[in-house]
Parts: structure tokens; C-alpha cells; sequence
């Protein structure tokens, strides 16, 4: 492709070349363009290219080299931005296949994968960099003309470079050569505000960064002994950490700043203010300290063995079972041949309990990537991933679309975890089963671990399209703890409509032996929704078709979906009367009421609503680590992946609303997560118990929770999966339509589902408005389409879903209908 057209200049220059180009927008197809000659030298595969659509420029990726287009002439691409290509073939591919398998288009795709420093759009800002020294000297003219500007205005945008050098069409060139000099930073919308970060680094003097010099100085040092420990104490960081911060040095040492002052005016040490790198500095060392129990060796060899045979491998362990101390021997392997690992979690999983545990073994090699990040941060690990300079990430799912290099292992742990699907916005993809795509692109292995698979992948498992390892005892031997259900119709919840009798005695004696409780109630706020006691009216949201959720903290109602808050109603709008009722409780009301019942116990409740901050999660799991909060009260938060030694008892105070909601997938939603909080109990003793409140005692799912038994359940509901002909056995594809007004949102739907009528009829449900039916005024209607697992059926069906949408969008009175298909929801 591109290399066969430059090694013959001659035939280059008389050939034209044409290239598809991926733009940051949800385009239905994707675009060609004419690569002028003067830019066919440059032109490659994965660079950037300027571009202009409907009058707009746009930084697209070049993606392939094309033939001629027939029947119109192309338009030119402008500038070509990159030196090298920012992404690779192999990500492009991936893009690609996100793009067709999840219905959506490359540009959307690109969207979410690319940091925003990449991206360049219109509504780019260009920042200053305050750490830039000023000297323009070496910039251009119209480089110097936008430093000038930034560096008294501290901000640009776009729109406002391109009028400075409005001759120019070269404008994305500038600002990348501007980046790159570091004058500024491109943020995409302006809420990020840039904050550098410098700290003081200690460093040793040039003449002492010789091993032998070094070693001559600490030889002959004779007097000032604090100062010499002070020294040693410095190189032993240097060598563990990589890299020492004045504050960690003084910490760790316990020196006064004099004795450092002493040693730099001895021209030793010297103190370097400078950015902090986000990244950790590298340890010269890897330090896997411990050895596996019997039980985990045999599982390691068995995920050996499999991957003989599979690429991918379940490895399906109870909580506790120490899967994590297998994946650190899988990557440490994986590290000693120089491969990359990717590990993904959940992203609420992602605490810095599992980062600190990684990174006793691995250090600074390991890199973590989230959402919270800044986009400064996520450009780091970008470009360290790319170069293969980081060689473990850690991340949630969007840390799948990183530049890796040589990717040898993928860990999905929790797979089944259900915030592995992206929702909203588009690509809908689901991160386990884009991350098997990739792996199979790079040829790399994945293991799937979890200690309630999913349904899928446990049947994948079975039909030895996975291999299959099981881990079923819990690291030191320890028993999965009992679980009692309290049947609330016999043992009411009290006065305060939360703790039965026996909750009460069980949380109790847990606190009078010193131990931790953790109670979970998956609905924050204080009452979900609160009604008048005279007429029954409800008061909803006036975006949304849903009850307002009463904070009490907060004094105001909210809307949990849109997130309009309300005042407190005092006044029924329907009768007038006064007096308004709270219905089912929250975490807010949970924590209320056991402060009541254990007023000397300390609690803390860990919620969206509590964990606001960045660090808040963090902070509230390392107080009740350290045993200074003796209850936590929580929603799913309190559950993913987290390791207490001193919780002995887990309570879950409504287990109803678990068990009951309109989705095929409820009975394994409830499973996995009842199971998963169960298993944050007694993970360091015998004495670990599980206390489960509800009323609809002979739901099918409880015997099998009651005996911690995932097989009973798996083949209860595999069976009922095939009984209704819901996956793994057949495919979904929800399509959402949303609009202002009802009636158009249905008429569409009706008009789409008699276009996919004809080839899909037998395949097809009625349009149909969800439970929830209106968010953000939008009112909703569904299709819902359960294809066989046959491949040409549902390509078919996917470019016929298209073809709809497409007439439905040229169609005038349904333009506007917001469409969208779910894949695998
Ligand atoms: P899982 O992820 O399977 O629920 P973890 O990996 O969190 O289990 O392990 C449970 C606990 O047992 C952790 O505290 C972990 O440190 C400990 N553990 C597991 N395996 C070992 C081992 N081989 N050596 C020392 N501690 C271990
Ligand atoms: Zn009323
Ligand atoms: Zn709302």
C-alpha cells in the first residue's frame, strides 16, 4: 500500500492516490480523499490527516489506501499532521470491527479511543503552558504570532487560531508543532482545566551518578553521620522507587530539611523543581514475594495447558480464592518475555487497594488507566504504551483502545460484570468480548476470571470454545461463609423498616467481637420514593417518567436518571393535603437507622452521593482497612473486588429489589451479586457470615445462593435461556428510538419493524415502550429482535437494521427520531 507507492518515485508521481479517512463523527459510511502529490511521500496508515467536510475541518485518520472512486472526483486532504502514524493497523482493524459488530460508525469508534489531544476538533482550546519559559525565539512566524496570543490570553480556541492565521490552511500543523515545543496543551472542551504538577525531586550530582565515585564517597565519608544516613537512605529509595521526591525522602529518612540542605551545599545532592510525571518511576526490581498454595499452582498449570488448545480461558474461582495472585504470576511471566499485559477491571473496582497490591510486586511498571484521569495523564500512558515502554496497564474498558505494541496477555477479571458493556455513548460495546478480538488480532491469550462467570462464558466454556479452570477453594482452605435468608414476613423489619431481629443479633455480635459489617442496600438516596398518604399521588420527575428519590441529606428530591433535583414538596399537588409518606428505603435511610440501633459503633456509607472526590472511595477503603470504621454501608460500590481481613459479617438488607425487574438477565444479575457481596466476608477466618432479608422466600435463585452453588444455578438458568430463546442461545439486538413526542417516536418504530418485517418477522417483538418510558423528555420505544447464532443471518439482519434506520432518516417527519441499535444489550 503506501510502502508499494513510494518505492517507485517515478510511478508515484504519476499515479493519484486516494484514501479513506476516519472523522471524529457518526457518519453513516466513510469518506475518500484525494492525496495531493506533494503529500503522497508522507501519507501512511494510522497518521492524521487534515481535512475539510461541509465546510468544517476536521483531523481524520488516514485508515486505508483506496482505489478511485467512481463517478466523482475526491476532495484533497490538506496537510498530513504526523511524522509517525498515532495509531496502528492493528487498532484500526479493531476500530473497524467494533464499528460493524456493534453497529456504529468508525468515527464514533475513533471518538472514544483516541485522547482528546489527539482528536484537534473544532471545539478544541488551545491552553498555555505555564512551565514554558517564555522563549519564542525559535518559533516560526505564525507559531510566534499564537504563542504571542496564548501567552497573554492563556487560552485560544480553534476557531480563534484559525483567524490569526487565517492566510494559512496549515493551522492543525501549527498547534501540533506548538504541543510538541511545548508552548501549550489542546484540551477538547474547556471544563478541564490544565493544573501542572511540579514537586521537588532530589538528584545526585552528575559526578556522583558513577557507580565507583558513589561508592568512594560513602567509603570515606567520616564525619556528620545523620547526614550519611540520610545519604543511604536517599540511594536505597533511588533504587527501590526510581525516582525521590524531597517529600518522600524526608519522610522515609525522618532527616530535617538542614541535613538535606547539607548535603546539597556539599554538591552531592541537588534539588530539581520540575513536572512530576504522572506515571510512577520504574523500581529497578520485580519483587513476587510469595508462593502459591497447591491449589493455585494446579490452576496455573491447568491455564498453561489450556492455552495449548484455546485463546481464551475461564478461570472460574470462588471469592477469595486468590485469582489475583495467579494473574501477578501470569504477568510476571509475560513481563520476563517483554510482552504487554493488559489487566481490565470494572471501573469502581479500580481502587487503589488492587493498585497497591500490584504494585508491591510490579512497581512503577504497571500503569493505570481510567476515566477519572486528566487527559494529560492519559496521553502519558498513551505514548508509554505505545513506545513499549509500559509494559502492564491496568484499566477499565476503555483501556482496550491503547497503542499496545506486543500485547501477550489479556486479564478480564470480574467478566461478568455487567459494567463491562458500555452504554451510552455509541460504540456499545461490550469490553470482554472486544478484548477477545483484539487479543486474537495480536495474538495474544485472554484469561476470563470470575467467581460467578457469566452466563456466556460459562457456556462458552462448556462447549470447549473456552477452555475451562476451576479454583474451588478459598486461599488457607477457608470455608465460603454460610448464608442465612430471614424470611421478613416471619421476622418484620422493625419500627424502623429495615433490621429484622436476627439482622439486629447478627451485626450485633459481630461488633461486640470486634469485627467488621459490611450492610448493603443496592438504592441510594433515603427513600426512593415518598407518596401521599391521602390520595397515593407520586411525585415524578418532569423530564422523566420516574419517582423522585428523596435525599435527606441534601433536603431535596432527585431524579436518578436525568439528575434534576427538586425541592422538598410539602404540599400534595393532586389533593393538597400535607402529608406525604416515605416508601422502601435507601443507603441514606440504612445509615440512619443503624446509627440509631449501634450508636457506638462508626459507620460510613459509600455511595455515589458520598463519593464524590476523586480520592473519596479510595479514602473510605482504606479507613475501614485499617479498622476505623467498624460498618460500611453501601450500594454495588461496597462489593466489586474489594479485600477486607476483618469483615465477618455481610448483610443485605433488601433482597427483593434485586430479584424482581423486567430483564432476562435478572435472575443472574442477582445471583452474581448477592454471591459477590457474600464473598467479602470471612476472607481471613472461619467465622465469615451472610445475612440476607426478604419477603419472597422461594425464589428459584436462593437455594443455589444459599449453598453458594454457581453450577445449580448455571444449569437452572441455562435451561430457562433456552426454554425462551435468550442468550447464549440466540442474539439480541435491542433498537432504541427516541424522541420529544410519543407519537412519533412509536409511528417510527412501527414503521421500521414493518421494513424488518419481511426477512424478520419470526425474529421480532413489537415496538414497545420501556418500564421507564420518558428520560430527559425523550420519550422511548423499543424493538427487540433474538436472532439465531447463525453468522450470515445476523450480518444480514445488521445491514438491513441500517437500511431502515437510513429511509427513516431521510424520511422528513422522522429525521429527527434519535435511533440507535444495542448489540449483545
Ligand atoms: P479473589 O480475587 O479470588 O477473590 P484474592 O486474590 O483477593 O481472591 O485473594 C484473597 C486473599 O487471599 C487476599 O487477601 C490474598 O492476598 C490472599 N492470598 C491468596 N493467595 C495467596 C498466596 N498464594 N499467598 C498469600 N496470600 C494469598
Ligand atoms: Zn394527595
Ligand atoms: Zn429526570
Amino acid at each position: 500500500m503506501k510502502e508499494a507507492a513510494i518505492t517507485d518515485d517515478v510511478q508515484l508521481l504519476k499515479t493519484d492516490l486516494y484514501a479513506e479517512v476516519i472523522i471524529p463523527l457518526a457518519l453513516p459510511k466513510t469518506f475518500t480523499w484525494k492525496i495531493p502529490y506533494h503529500l503522497q511521500q508522507k501519507a501512511a496508515i494510522g497518521k492524521r490527516v487534515e481535512v475539510v467536510l461541509r465546510s468544517k475541518k476536521y483531523a481524520g485518520i488516514l485508515s486505508a489506501f483506496v482505489a478511485a472512486p467512481e463517478g466523482f472526483q475526491p476532495k484533497e486532504i490538506h496537510h498530513i499532521i504526523d511524522d509517525d502514524p498515532v495509531v496502528f493497523k492493528q487498532q484500526i482493524a479493531f476500530w473497524k470491527w467494533i464499528a460493524a459488530y456493534y453497529m456504529c460508525s468508525e468515527g464514533e469508534v475513533m471518538q472514544a479511543a483516541i485522547p482528546s489531544y489527539l482528536k484537534l476538533s473544532g471545539e478544541s482550546v488551545l491552553i498555555y503552558n505555564d512551565e514554558h519559559d517564555g522563549d519564542f525565539s525559535h518559533l516560526t512566524d505564525n507559531e510566534y504570532l499564537i504563542a504571542e496570543a496564548l501567552f497573554i490570553k492563556k487560552q485560544l480556541s480553534l476557531k480563534e487560531v484559525q483567524q490569526i492565521v487565517f492566510e494559512l490552511n496549515s493551522v492543525y500543523r501549527i498547534v501540533k508543532t506548538l504541543v510538541e515545543k511545548k508552548v501549550c496543551t489542546v484540551w477538547e472542551s474547556l471544563q478541564e482545566k490544565y493544573k501542572p504538577r511540579t514537586e521537588s525531586f532530589v538528584v545526585l550530582q552528575p559526578d556522583y551518578q558513577q557507580e565507583a565515585a558513589l561508592e568512594a564517597l560513602l567509603n570515606n565519608w567520616t564525619k556528620a553521620p545523620k547526614q550519611l544516613e540520610l545519604l543511604l537512605a536517599y540511594i536505597h529509595l533511588l533504587r527501590t522507587e526510581g525516582e525521590v521526591t524531597q517529600a518522600a525522602l524526608l519522610k522515609k529518612s525522618g532527616a530535617s530539611a538542614a541535613q538535606l540542605k547539607a548535603l546539597t551545599e556539599k554538591n552531592i545532592l541537588t534539588i530539581q523543581k520540575r513536572s512530576a510525571s504522572r506515571l510512577p518511576a520504574r523500581p529497578a526490581l520485580v519483587n513476587i514475594d510469595f508462593s502459591l498454595s497447591d491449589a493455585q499452582n494446579k490452576a496455573l498449570e491447568a491455564i498453561d495447558e489450556g492455552f495449548q488448545y484455546h485463546n481464551v480461558c475461564l478461570l472460574y474461582g470462588v471469592t477469595g480464592s486468590g485469582k489475583t495472585q495467579i494473574y501477578i504470576r501470569l504477568i510476571e511471566r509475560m513481563l520476563k518475555s517483554g510482552k504487554q499485559t493488559l489487566y481490565m477491571l470494572p471501573e469502581i473496582a479500580l481502587t487503589a487497594q488492587i493498585i497497591r497490591r500490584l504494585q508491591k510486586h510490579f512497581g512503577g511498571h504497571i500503569a493505570v488507566y481510567h476515566s477519572k484521569f486528566n487527559a494529560s495523564e492519559r496521553v502519558e500512558i498513551w505514548n508509554g504504551v505505545k513506545s513499549g515502554d509500559i509494559k502492564i496497564v491496568l484499566g477499565a474498558r476503555s483501556s482496550l483502545f491503547l497503542p499496545f505494541t506486543d500485547l501477550g496477555l489479556v486479564i478480564v477479571d470480574e467478566e461478568h460484570d455487567n459494567s463491562y458493556k458500555q452504554q451510552e455513548p455509541a460504540p456499545r460495546y461490550h469490553a470482554r468480548d472486544a478484548a477477545i478480538y483484539l487479543a486474537s488480532l495480536a495474538n495474544a491469550k485472554v484469561l476470563l476470571g470470575s467467581g460467578t462467570p457469566s452466563v456466556e462464558s460459562f457456556f462458552n466454556a462448556r462447549q470447549n470454545k473456552f477452555a475451562l479452570v476451576e479454583l474451588s477453594e478459598r486461599y488457607g482452605s477457608l470455608q465460603l461463609p454460610p448464608i442465612e435468608l430471614i424470611d421478613l414476613k416471619k421476622y418484620p423489619a422493625g419500627k424502623n423498616g429495615i433490621l429484622s431481629q436476627p439482622m439486629f443479633e447478627g451485626i450485633k455480635q459481630t461488633l461486640n467481637d470486634k469485627k467488621q459489617v459490611i450492610v448493603f442496600q443496592n438504592r441510594r438516596g433515603y427513600s426512593p420514593y415518598i407518596s401521599c398518604n391521602v390520595c397515593g399521588h407520586i411525585p415524578q420527575c418532569k423530564n422523566c417518567s420516574v419517582t423522585l428519590t428523596y435525599h435527606k441529606s441534601a433536603n431535596r428530591l432527585s431524579c436518578h436518571y436525568c439528575g434534576a433535583h427538586y425541592p422538598v414538596i410539602e404540599t400534595c399537588v393532586a389533593c393538597g393535603s400535607r402529608q406525604f409518606i416515605q416508601k422502601k428505603s435507601g443507603t441514606e435511610k440504612v445509615e440512619e437507622v443503624m446509627a440509631v440501633a449501634f450508636p457506638a459503633a462508626k459507620m460510613a456509607r459509600m455511595d455515589y452521593d458520598s463519593v464524590k472526590g476523586k480520592h473519596d472511595h479510595d479514602k473510605l477503603i482504606q479507613l475501614f482497612e485499617q479498622h476505623k470504621i467498624d460498618v460500611l454501608i453501601g450500594t454495588q460500590m461496597v462489593v466489586k473486588g474489594l479485600d477486607f481481613e476483618g469483615v465477618d459479617m455481610v448483610g443485605i438488607v433488601d433482597a427483593d429489589s434485586m430479584l424482581y425487574f423486567a430483564d432476562f438477565r435478572v435472575n443472574e444479575r442477582a445471583f452474581q451479586l448477592m454471591e459477590q457481596v457474600s464473598g467479602r466476608a470471612g476472607r481471613k477466618n472461619e467465622n465469615g457470615k451472610v445475612m440476607v432479608q426478604l419477603v419472597q422466600m422461594t425464589h428459584p435463585v436462593l437455594q443455589y445462593l444459599k449453598t453458594h452453588d454457581y453450577k445449580g444455578f448455571y444449569a437452572y438458568e441455562i435451561d430457562k435461556r433456552n426454554q425462551f430463546f435468550y442468550p447464549p442461545f440466540s442474539r439480541v439486538i435491542d433498537i432504541t428510538l427516541k424522541h420529544r413526542e410519543e407519537r412519533i417516536a412509536h409511528e417510527a418504530a412501527q414503521i421500521l419493524t414493518i421494513g424488518l418485517k419481511k426477512n424478520f418477522g419470526q425474529y421480532l417483538s413489537e415496538p414497545a415502550a420501556p418500564h421507564i418510558n420518558r428520560i430527559r423528555n425523550q420519550y422511548i420505544v423499543q424493538v427487540r429482535i433474538k436472532l439465531p447464532r447463525k453468522a450470515a443471518l445476523i450480518q444480514q439482519c445488521k445491514r438491513e437494521i441500517l437500511q431502515q434506520i437510513a429511509i427513516l432518516q431521510n424520511h422528513k417527519s422522522y429525521r429527527s427520531v434519535h435511533i440507535f441499535p444495542d448489540v449483545d444489550p
